[in-house]
């Protein structure tokens, strides 16, 4: 049995990890779990964001499963996947967006695995007033980290069989920083002589997108057109409780669907596990595990194609209990 640590993370983050949890032992996944509450309510009860006990038990086991985390915007903490992302030195934020046949979008035919550089950039959150009404905010570039994400791609790309990768930047205007990651990625592409690399400024990126986005296969960015473009791959397949992630470093992992804690439907029973589920199927491969991922989804596909049990954000009026039970009555 291998150890999994578990948050289970602000608003819908608790139903989503007990519904994910249930499909998992009744997959018969190989793991016990260690879960902790983390996040808002944990701070407001226990004075820390992620308890001591959190964090070892990460070290420990090296693999995390995280639902949602909530973070204020414009005061208060720094944001928990930030600063877990920073100190585990997860660079590389792999994103795969592929649609269904079975559920409605305009764009049928996207497979698309963004790859999302994870630790710098304006992420760095290093902002400064020059003076009351100026602020400045930091982008930072390296050529390690940027080498680090782009190696990790092609790598990837390799390994999976995927044909193109394209790099995203705007070094039109921002000539040092995102030039540095650009040259940084033609550099590299001359190792991978058989993979196609081009690359695209963000903005027609994300005409072409929405345009024709069967032209994509593999993309590479820096951290914060990740985090933007990443949620626009999940918009094409229908929606973002359909889109997981996984964040790698060189020791620890980190699972987590891309979506964040939706207050707006907390305790609604209304949430869509799926995201966080296939980001657990990701978790299932990462440690060797490829038949229960490929059975979990095939129970995913099949409850999508021979019923029509399904959450309001796919069109359906299931709850988070009721679509979780039909995935299990599948894997039975
Ligand atoms: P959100 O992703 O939480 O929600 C956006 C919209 O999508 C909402 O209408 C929500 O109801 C819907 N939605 C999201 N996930 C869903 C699911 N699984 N099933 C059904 N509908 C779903 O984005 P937001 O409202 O901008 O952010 C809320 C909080 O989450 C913020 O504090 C933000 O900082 C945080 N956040 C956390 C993470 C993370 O922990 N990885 C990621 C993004 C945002």
């Amino acid at each position: 049995m291998k150890s999994i640590t578990v948050f289970k993370g602000d608003g819908i983050g608790p139903e989503i990890t007990a519904a994910v949890l249930q499909i998992l032992k009744a997959a018969h996944a190989p793991y016990d779990y260690e879960e902790f509450e983390v996040g808002e309510k944990e701070y407001k009860k226990n004075g820390a964001l992620i308890p001591e006990a959190a964090f070892r038990s990460f070290e420990k086991t090296k693999l995390l499963l995280k639902a949602p985390i909530t973070t204020p915007i414009g005061k208060g903490f720094r944001s928990l996947n930030v600063t877990l992302r920073k100190k585990y030195a997860l660079y590389a934020n792999i994103r795969p967006a592929r649609s269904s046949a079975v559920i409605p979008t305009p764009f049928p035919d996207v497979d698309i695995v963004t790859f999302r550089e994870n630790t710098e950039d304006l992420y760095i959150g290093v902002e400064y007033a020059m003076d009351a009404d100026t602020i400045h905010a930091v982008k930072l570039i390296t050529r390690k980290a940027s080498e680090k994400i782009i190696r990790a791609a092609f790598t990837y790309a390799q390994k999976h069989h995927r044909k193109k990768l394209t790099c995203v930047h705007k070094a039109n205007i921002l000539k040092q920083s995102d030039g540095l990651f650009l040259h940084t990625f033609y550099q590299i592409a001359e190792e991978y002589p058989h993979i196609i690399a081009e690359d695209k400024i963000i903005d027609n990126l994300c005409m072409q997108l929405v345009m024709h986005p069967a032209q994509f296969d593999m993309l590479v960015m820096p951290n914060l057109y990740g985090d933007i473009v990443s949620d626009l791959t999940g918009g094409l397949i229908g929606g973002l409780g359909l889109l997981p992630s996984m964040n790698i470093g060189t020791t620890y992992a980190m699972f987590e669907a891309v979506h964040g804690s939706a207050p707006d439907i907390a305790g609604k029973h209304i949430a869509n596990p799926t995201a966080l589920l296939f980001s657990a199927c990701l978790l299932l491969e990462h440690t060797g595990e490829q038949e229960i991922s490929q059975r979990i989804k095939k129970a995913v596909q099949t409850v999508w194609e021979t019923t029509n049990i399904r959450t309001p954000d796919l069109g359906g009026t299931a709850t988070t209990e009721e679509y979780t039970q039909a995935v299990i009555r599948q894997l039975q």
